[in-house]
């Protein structure tokens, strides 16, 4: 199974990309987990893309590019993964096509803005496992501890609201013409074009896995 989930920040993409890889014993291919880990890591990598992360903006292609086709080389993509927050901007979707990476599905999470700004503002990260929270909407057990390692929470820098709102707008322009493009990819109904989805991202944690479950069922 290889399924992208396509979305704003924010629209919950890491948190229903846990139930879905655990679904089906496949690895969740954060893009964003993975430079993040190279900056805390203060790899070569790390130092070039920090700057542009906390800024909001889009890392270069070519480098995310080579980045995720690396990844998909190893062992554990023999099943299939889930692609979280790659592809972002059409050249990289084309890559993956170029590659002959086909894909099962697409699954887009619609969230209005204004939802967004109120779901970054209090997003909670552990970074070791990507593992996301909520202060309000999916609180850990104990406050400001990861429930299953006890280590500390932190608030990403990107997840302030000036750079939120930078993001959004970054995300409209580079990001959703990728809807399109799958969609239309979709209508050609071949053995190689994967199916499209739209989820409304609005409702619960527990109301979008029952609708994600609801449209995987059919695959
Ligand atoms: P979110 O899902 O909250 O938008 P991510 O964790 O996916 O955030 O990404 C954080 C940052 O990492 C982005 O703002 C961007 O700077 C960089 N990044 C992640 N994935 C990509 C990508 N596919 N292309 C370019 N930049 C990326
Ligand atoms: P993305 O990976 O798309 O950037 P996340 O999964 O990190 O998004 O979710 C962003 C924030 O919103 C997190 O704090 C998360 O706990 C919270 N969240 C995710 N889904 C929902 C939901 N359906 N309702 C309310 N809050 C949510």
């Amino acid at each position: 199974m290889r399924i992208i989930l396509l979305g704003s920040p924010g629209a919950g993409k890491g948190t229903q990309a846990k139930f879905l890889c655990e679904h089906y014993g496949i690895p969740q291919i954060s893009t964003g987990d993975m430079l993040r880990a190279a900056v805390q890591a203060n790899s070569p990598l790390g130092q070039h893309v920090q700057a542009i992360m906390a800024s909001g903006a889009l890392v270069p292609d070519e480098l995310m590019i080579d980045l995720v086709k690396q990844r998909i080389l190893d062992a554990d993509c023999q099943k299939g993964f889930l692609l979280d927050g790659f592809p972002r901007t059409l050249p990289q979707a084309q890559a993956l096509k170029d590659a002959g990476i086909d894909l099962d599905a697409v699954i887009e999470i619609q969230v209005a803005d204004e939802v967004i700004i109120q779901r970054l503002s209090g997003r909670r990260v552990h970074p070791a496992s990507g593992r996301v929270y909520h202060q309000d909407f999916h609180p850990a057990k104990i406050s400001g501890i990861d429930d299953e390692t006890g280590e500390p929470l932190i608030q990403r820098v990107d997840d302030q609201a000036d750079t939120v709102r930078h993001r959004l707008s970054v995300y409209h322009q580079q990001t959703t013409p990728l809807i399109a493009y799958y969609l239309d990819l979709a209508a050609l109904q071949t053995e190689k074009s994967p199916q499209f989805f739209s989820i409304d991202g609005s409702q619960t944690v527990d109301q979008v896995r029952a609708a994600l479950i609801d449209v995987l069922g059919v695959l």
